[in-house]
């Protein structure tokens, strides 16, 4: 394509409706309207953004001098404005989304394991009141989401420690689609909502955070209601169908990779498994260049190559 035949019109001025910085040099630049919507010059530059990363594959964004973080499977830009929230370690730079995020669990001081021991919990419907009421730390308390799997209707028992939280990404990465269990399938198992323990159940699916296998004397319920169990220990008591992190991890956690605490970033996804989102990678390539006069995009993610020759 021509230079010539885009009729490229820039603009003196930034649009009244510029919510952002990106939107006001795209729209002065000629690459989108006043509506948001991609001019000539805009589907072209897209295009040419596509064929780009069909050449240079991984190396897109060292070549154009883009900033990323994460991985092969999720490549972000940081950005304040943007939704994506992610787990990120400012110390060795590891990037995940929340949800698959790993990190390092603590494991629980090491006890000996304990009778098991029924006692009345009366008006403790919440983990909170229960740890209150027994004086104990939620550390020491597991919780039991309960689910049914939609590919054979099976009641599905997670178990996590109380003071975390279940990450429905990770749970599903083990088990496949799920949706929350109803009334019925909880008691036709033998379980009670709110007291629910992975013991002496019948035909359920168990999946325990891999923590769960490592923290002693835990309290449960006790599939009865107003009653829970005291020093509930896996292995001893009841064993699962499969082990593995389940929880997400959570601002101040410690990097699974150099031990430093956790917090989070915003970002926007540039790349995924569903491939590059080029209207994404531009706004990028705005934000990380460009000066006072206007667009500084590095070659070779330009749009054209242009050579000013000077008339004899
Ligand atoms: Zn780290």
């Amino acid at each position: 394509m021509r230079y010539q035949t885009l009729s490229i019109q820039t603009q003196r001025e930034a649009p009244n409706n510029a919510r952002t910085q990106v939107f006001a040099f795209l729209v002065r630049g000629g690459y989108l309207t006043r509506d948001n919507q991609p001019t000539k010059l805009g589907k072209h530059t897209l295009a040419h953004l596509e064929n780009l990363a069909a050449d240079l594959g991984d190396s897109l964004f060292s070549k154009s001098s883009i900033p990323v973080i994460g991985d092969k499977k999720d490549t972000f830009f940081s950005l304040d404005t943007e939704t994506h929230e992610l787990i990120h370690c400012p110390t060795c730079g590891y990037t995940a989304r929340s949800e698959a995020a790993l990190f390092a669990k603590d494991p629980s001081s090491k006890e000996e394991p304990l009778p098991i021991e029924k006692v009345a919990t009366p008006e403790c419907s919440t983990i909170e009141e229960l740890a209150n009421f027994l004086n104990i730390s939620k550390e020491k308390t597991a919780k039991a989401p309960l689910y049914t799997r939609q590919s054979d209707g099976k009641l599905l028992f997670a178990v996590i420690r109380s003071d975390m939280q279940i990450s429905e990404a990770k749970l599903q990465a083990q088990v496949g689609e799920l949706k929350p269990a109803v009334l019925d399938e909880i008691e036709a198992a033998g379980a009670v909502p709110g007291y629910a323990a992975p013991i002496d159940l019948i035909d359920v699916f168990i999946i325990v955070d891999d923590l769960i296998t490592d923290s002693p004397n835990l309290v449960a319920g006790a599939n009865e209601f107003g009653y829970h169990l005291k020093n509930v220990n896996y292995g001893r008591d009841y064993t699962a169908d499969i082990a593995a992190d389940l929880v997400q991890a959570a601002v101040g956690s410690a990097c699974s990779f150099c031990g430093n605490s956790l917090s989070t970033t915003s970002a926007d996804l540039l790349d995924s498994k569903e491939g590059y989102h080029f209207d994404k990678i531009l706004h990028t390539l705005v934000e990380t260049h460009h000066d006072e006069n206007g667009l500084t995009i590095p070659h070779p993610a330009t749009p054209f190559d242009v050579y000013l020759i000077q008339r004899p």
